[in-house]
C-alpha cells in the first residue's frame, strides 16, 4: 500500500458534481441542526405526482409488471410519447423514432454521445444549465457558449447562436424554456434559426424539459418549426419530470431520426437498459391521460411568478426580468456586490449563512452577478424568502 490516493481516469479531472446541488446539501445540514431554512434552490416541482399517474404505477406493481421491458421502452410508452407530441405540436414520430430514457438528462447525454466527435464544436447558451456543457465535454467535443443578457430579458436570438458557427460546428443546443432564466426563444427567432441551420450541415438539439411550463399563452411550437425546416437533423429531448411533477420517477425521451434513436438505444443497452418498468406505466398515464393537472400546476406557477416579482420589486435594485416559462427567476444582485461580497457566489453563501435562504448563484450557470430563485414552493415560503433576501441585500449596501 503506497498510502497515495489511486489515480482516477483522466476524464474525472474535468468534471465535478453538479453545482446546483451544493446549496441543497449545505441547507440540509442546517436543517438537521434545527435552523428554519427557506429553500429556493430546488429545481423540481413541490407538487405531488398527480393521483391518476400514481394509480397507474400501483396497478402496474400489483400486476407484477416488474421485469425488463424492451430496452428503448415499451411500445405502449413510445406510442404515448408520439401521441403527446402529435396532440401538442402536430408533429409525427413513429415508435422507432422514439426512445425512453432515465430522465431528460440521460436523453440528452445519449444524444451527445451518439452525435458528437472529438474536435466538434457544439454551440449552446449561457446563463444555462451546466449539465449540457459537461455532456458535450464528456462526448469529447468542445462547448461554444453564447451569452444572453439580462438587459434583453435573456432573449435568445438566431443571430446570436449563428454568430458562433464555424466549419467545426456539429450542433446547436437550444434550451427553451431555459434554466435558469425561464426565458424562451421566440417562434420568429426559432424559424430564422431553423432556416439558416437547414442550409448548414449541423444538428439542432432542443432541450424541452420545461415545455409544459410556458406562460402568458405565448405560442411556442418548437418541434413543428424546427421539424418543418430540418426534421432529418433535429433531436427533441423531453421529460416527464417538471410538467407532471415526476422528477424522482426518471423518465425522459428522445425523438429523432431512426439512426440517432438506434445509437441511443445501443448506448442504453450497455448502460442502464430500460427505464424502470413501473415508471413507464406511470408515464403512459401522464402522457395519454387528462392534461388538466398540468394546466392546474401551470396556473399556480403563474400566480407565484407574478407575486414573487411584485415582492422583489420592493427592492428595485434586485432587477428581475419577467420570464415566460419554467419556474425560476434570475434576479440581478450586481448592485449589492462589494469588495467584501464580490461575486454572486459570495452573495449566495452570505445569504445562506446570515438569513438561511438557499438560492443558486449565477456561477453555477456559467454566468455572474445574479442568482436563481425557484418558485416551485409555497407562496408563504416565497414571501418569507423574499423578505430575508431583501433584508440581507440592504444590509450589504
Ligand atoms: N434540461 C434542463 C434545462 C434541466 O433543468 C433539467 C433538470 N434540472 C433537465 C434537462 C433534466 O431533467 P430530468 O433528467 O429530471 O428529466
Amino acid at each position: 500500500m503506497s498510502g497515495q490516493t489511486p489515480a482516477l481516469a483522466e476524464r474525472m479531472q474535468h468534471i465535478g458534481m453538479s453545482p446546483t446541488m451544493k446549496g441543497t446539501i449545505a441547507a440540509e445540514k442546517m436543517r438537521r441542526e434545527g435552523v428554519d431554512v427557506v429553500d429556493l434552490g430546488a429545481g423540481e416541482p413541490d407538487f405531488p405526482t398527480p393521483a391518476h399517474i400514481t394509480a397507474a404505477a400501483h396497478k402496474a406493481l400489483d400486476a407484477n409488471f416488474t421485469k425488463y421491458t424492451a430496452n428503448m421502452g415499451t411500445l405502449e410508452l413510445r406510442e404515448a410519447i408520439g401521441f403527446r407530441y402529435r396532440e401538442d405540436y402536430g408533429v409525427s414520430y413513429a415508435p422507432d423514432e422514439v426512445i425512453a430514457a432515465a430522465g431528460g438528462k440521460q436523453a440528452l447525454y445519449h444524444t451527445a454521445m451518439t452525435l458528437f466527435n472529438p474536435g466538434d464544436e457544439v454551440i449552446t447558451h449561457a446563463p444555462g444549465w451546466p449539465t449540457l456543457l459537461e455532456q458535450i465535454k464528456l462526448a469529447g467535443a468542445t462547448p461554444v457558449v453564447v451569452r444572453t443578457t439580462a438587459a434583453q430579458g435573456f432573449a435568445l436570438t438566431a443571430d446570436l447562436l449563428l454568430s458562433a458557427v464555424t466549419p467545426r460546428t456539429r450542433a446547436i443546443i437550444v434550451n427553451s424554456p431555459g434554466n435558469p432564466t425561464g426565458a424562451l426563444i421566440t417562434e420568429a427567432e426559432a424559424r430564422k434559426l431553423a432556416a439558416e441551420a437547414a442550409k448548414l450541415d449541423i444538428w439542432i438539439i432542443v432541450d424541452l424539459c420545461y415545455e409544459q411550463l410556458v406562460y402568458d399563452n405565448v405560442p411556442h411550437n418548437l418541434p413543428k418549426i424546427f421539424g418543418d425546416a430540418m426534421r432529418d437533423r433535429l433531436v427533441l429531448c423531453g421529460s416527464a419530470s417538471k410538467g407532471y411533477a415526476m422528477t424522482g420517477w426518471r423518465c425522459g425521451w428522445v425523438l429523432a431520426p431512426k439512426a440517432v434513436v438506434s445509437g441511443c438505444n445501443a448506448l442504453q443497452s450497455h448502460e442502464s437498459s430500460n427505464v424502470n418498468s413501473i415508471t413507464q406505466k406511470a408515464a403512459v398515464a401522464a402522457l395519454t391521460g387528462s392534461q388538466d393537472c398540468v394546466a392546474e400546476m401551470r396556473q399556480i406557477y403563474i400566480q407565484r411568478r407574478d407575486q414573487v416579482i411584485e415582492w422583489l420589486r420592493e427592492e428595485p435594485r434586485l432587477v428581475t426580468p419577467v420570464p415566460q416559462g419554467a419556474f425560476y427567476l434570475f434576479p440581478s444582485c450586481e448592485a449589492f456586490l462589494t469588495p467584501g461580497t464580490p461575486t454572486s457566489q459570495a452573495f449566495a453563501d452570505g445569504l445562506l449563512a446570515k438569513e438561511h435562504v438557499v438560492v443558486t448563484p449565477a456561477e453555477a450557470f456559467e454566468a455572474t452577478g445574479a442568482f436563481r430563485l425557484s418558485y416551485a414552493t409555497s407562496l408563504e415560503r416565497l414571501r418569507e424568502g423574499v423578505t430575508r433576501i431583501i433584508r440581507y441585500a440592504r444590509a450589504l449596501s
